[in-house]
């Protein structure tokens, strides 16, 4: 049955207890159908697998390279944190990574014009997308695309898409980060002010989306699902939106831009955390004493390490 679980995936709590996703049959089978109308592969071709199997991105690469008669190439440890020769060596067609694995390829020389003929498709999701690091892909991937993917976990992997020109090196985006552009299909994108109006044309919103990808919310959560999975006062219809927390707004071609977040949550090479879930779990083994996180940011604003301060009797 489609609206049964097809799986759950734990990301982190701001309260130091992790949020079951609860993400159905159906929701994964309207992610298949969408990418497929995307990504154009005859079979036979080549998709990497980057990450493991407890972040949701991998969800998309195995099912979706499965179902459509490719090979899964699934990236050995040692090779993951410099997959330059695997991509070469193994031919890759289609590859999915944060942009992340792409500043180690820079930092290590691996990034240099033509060095990855093969590429087709070069999907990039989990955290900004540098402009920088997508001009530096582009010309190291030349035969390929280079697209940047939204989505979160709570609306199963990606709803959004934008496909990077080459003539953008020079525009003009927000924080110089690649716009996270439009819903995929059967998707709405919408948003919202703090009391869920939608924003003006031109202002800065907290991102809603509703659309058959949007999943069924928290295991044992009621509250938490109800608080973030909510009903618009302005939708005549049935739909569920589920509030990100990812402030955004639009650029004059209509695509969305990322902004930041509105909580606390941060992004180390895609991973999702909550900072007060570090914090909560320090204040627990100090028993009783404060403690604050600090995100240390690189030039791009990723964050790429954490700073702890935590007070001691
Ligand atoms: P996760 O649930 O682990 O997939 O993380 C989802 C969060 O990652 C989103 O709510 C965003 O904050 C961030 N994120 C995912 N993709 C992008 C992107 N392309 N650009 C900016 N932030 C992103």
């Amino acid at each position: 049955n489609g609206a049964d679980i097809a799986y759950i995936v734990f990301t982190s709590g701001s309260t130091g207890t992790p949020k079951g996703v609860q993400v159905t049959g159906m929701n994964v089978m309207a992610l298949l159908t969408n990418m497929k109308q995307v990504f154009r592969l005859s079979p036979g071709f080549k998709a990497s697998q980057t990450f493991d199997l407890s972040f949701d991105l991998s969800i998309s690469d195995m099912f979706f390279t499965w179902s459509n008669g490719g090979t899964l190439c699934v990236l050995p440890e040692l090779e993951l944190s410099c997959p330059a020769e695997y991509i070469v060596r193994e031919k890759i067609d289609f590859w999915h990574s944060v942009p992340t694995l792409v500043e180690f390829l820079k930092k290590l020389g691996y990034l240099r014009p033509g060095m990855y003929e093969s590429l087709k498709y070069s999907v990039f999701c989990g955290e900004p997308l540098h402009q920088k690091t997508a001009d530096a892909w582009m010309l190291a991937a030349p035969n390929g695309t280079v697209e940047n993917y939204y989505g979160p976990t709570e609306t199963t992997v990606f709803v959004s898409r934008y496909v990077y020109k080459k003539t953008e090196s020079t525009r003009k985006f927000h924080n110089n980060i690649v716009p996270i552009g439009k819903p995929l299909t059967d998707h709405q994108m919408v948003l919202i002010d703090e009391e869920n109006k939608v924003a003006g044309e031109k202002e800065v919103g907290e991102i809603a989306i509703s659309g058959s990808q949007v999943s069924k919310g928290y295991l044992n959560d009621a509250e938490k699902t109800k608080s973030v999975f909510v009903y618009m006062p302005w939708d005549s219809s049935d739909s569920i939106w589920y509030k990100t927390g990812d402030m955004a707004k639009y650029n004059d071609s209509g695509d969305m831009e990322y902004i930041s977040r509105k909580d606390n949550q941060i992004k180390i090479a895609g991973r999702r955390i909550e900072i007060g879930e570090i914090e909560s779990i320090l204040k627990g083994k100090i028993k009783g004493e404060d403690a604050v996180v600090v995100p240390y940011r690189n030039e791009y604003g990723i964050v790429t390490s954490l700073v702890a301060f935590v007070t001691i009797k």
